[in-house]
């Protein structure tokens, strides 16, 4: 086992770099949620962010009810029969949403899952555990018309088996989920559970998403055979706006920015009036042929960062005042490197998290935990920046490395299911513990 566990944020950044955890808090502290709320249906609000606590009106489940299809008994009275070797007539049955009588002593009550316990039941015997009986040769004329048949049950069951209690789910009162938590499936059945029809949710982010580069064409612009020298189709664009989408914004793509400043100018300037967020991709590497840097900078504000990471050195941040498209207020920008690899990791370590929070999201100010697996490769050459490396778990419990890790091959992202956080200065050898981001974590 190697000591390359211990959390990469200890470590001191190369000088001039930033450490990507730095980073990470600079930019959420840079980040108000947006303030506007809507209503919307229960069913579409996967991938929203609830913007008020939501506390349960009701006791869930409302009533004792049974977990099994079977017999709703006296406890006592299976104790008798049992030692006496007697079956017991089933006076009464009740099937899920109705509601029986009170169960009289010496009787037991056919009850099948999700229906109210009868009153006096103290307790469900499953039908696995019951067989249908005649009535016993002493039964009276009365007892041997029993509604329902009569049960002969092996065992006496313990207090309460089977039986689902009020309120064990959810107290009436309880807050069942909190402002800020982002909505999947279960918290959608959860609210339902309460009966919530509708959500108070916040709004979505714009973000207008802009790829910066002459080469760039778009698939479907140029066939493969009629590209020009030197040209290559937007990859980043794609993977991005699905992302985007995925994490509830609403999305506008702007296309190819030129390599041009005018042109350059009257995008941005024009995103910035509606947006919440320009995120652009591309130029941000020292030493570029950019305009977005300038154009921002004269816009607004824009710092690069170097932060001390591989892939994804070059990362941008800052914003433009709408006062320059006639609007109010700031729009923020978030600046990309172009390299589709180092695009992929620096939008879910730190582009992600900051929308979730513009977003009205309740965000960690770190990276996800992770989980501690097994290095079925060798590494044998350290790098001096923290790693974050394309892996895949095996079938035999331990991660494969893709064999090219260079960051403009984006076959190495789809191949992959996680990332291994190495850090900095780290080798690794077969059999090392390693530290494991699953993929699928930022991917919702
Ligand atoms: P840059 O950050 O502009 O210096 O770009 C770095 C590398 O990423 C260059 O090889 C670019 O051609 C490439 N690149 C930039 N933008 C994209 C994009 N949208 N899709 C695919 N590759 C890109
Ligand atoms: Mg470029």
């Amino acid at each position: 086992m190697a000591a390359n566990t211990a959390s990469p944020a200890a470590g001191p950044a190369r000088p001039g770099l930033m450490g990507l955890e730095d980073a990470l808090q600079r930019l959420l502290a840079s980040v108000e949620p947006v303030a506007g709320v809507e209503t919307v249906p229960t069913a579409a609000a996967a991938g929203r962010v609830l913007a008020n606590d939501l506390a349960s009106p009701l006791d869930v489940p409302g009533f004792d009810n049974s977990q099994m299809d079977g017999y709703a008994v006296r406890r006592e009275d299976v104790a008798r029969a049992v030692a006496e070797g007697r079956a017991l007539p089933v006076a009464q049955r009740i099937p899920a949403g109705h509601f029986g009588c009170e169960l009289a002593p010496g009787t037991v009550a056919r009850i099948f899952t999700g229906a109210p316990m009868p009153a006096g039941a103290d307790a469900v015997v499953m039908q696995e555990d019951a067989t249908p009986a005649e009535p016993p040769a002493d039964a009276s004329a009365a007892e041997a018309q029993a509604a329902h048949g009569w049960v002969r049950l092996g065992t006496v069951p313990t207090e309460g088996q089977w039986v689902r209690r009020r309120g064990e789910d959810v107290r009436a009162g309880a807050v069942v989920l909190a402002a800020g938590t982002r909505l999947s499936a279960a918290e959608l059945g959860l609210a339902a559970s309460i009966g919530s029809a509708s959500l108070r949710v916040h709004r979505r982010v714009r973000v207008a998403l802009a790829s910066t580069g002459d080469e760039l064409i778009q698939p479907g612009e140029l066939p493969a055979d009629r590209l020009p020298p030197g040209a290559i189709y937007n990859s980043n664009r794609y993977f991005l706006e699905s992302m985007l989408q995925r994490l509830g914004c609403e999305v506008t793509v702007l296309g190819r920015v030129p390599d041009d400043r005018a042109a350059t100018q009257t995008a941005l300037t024009e995103a910035a009036r509606d947006h919440d967020v320009i995120l652009t991709t591309g130029g941000v590497s020292v030493g570029e042929e950019d305009h977005v840097k300038p154009v921002v900078q004269a816009l607004g504000a824009l710092d690069l960062w170097q932060i001390a990471m591989k892939p994804g050195k070059p990362f941008a941040h800052g914003w433009i005042d709408r006062a320059h498209a006639g609007g109010r207020g700031r729009c923020h920008v978030l600046g990309l490197p172009g390299n589709p690899v180092s695009c992929f990791v620096t939008f879910v370590l730190l582009a992600r998290p900051f929308l979730l929070r513009l977003g009205g999201a309740t965000v960690a100010p770190t990276l996800p935990p992770a989980l501690p697996m097994e290095a079925h490769f060798d590494l044998p050459r350290a790098d001096k920046r923290r790693e974050f490396l394309r892996v895949r778990r095996n079938c035999v419990g331990g991660l494969d490395l893709f064999p090219n890790q260079n960051s403009s091959v984006l076959t190495s992202v789809a191949w992959a299911d996680g990332l291994v956080d190495n850090p900095a200065g780290s080798v690794i050898a077969h059999g090392d513990t390693v530290r494991y981001l699953p993929l699928a974590g930022f991917l919702d």
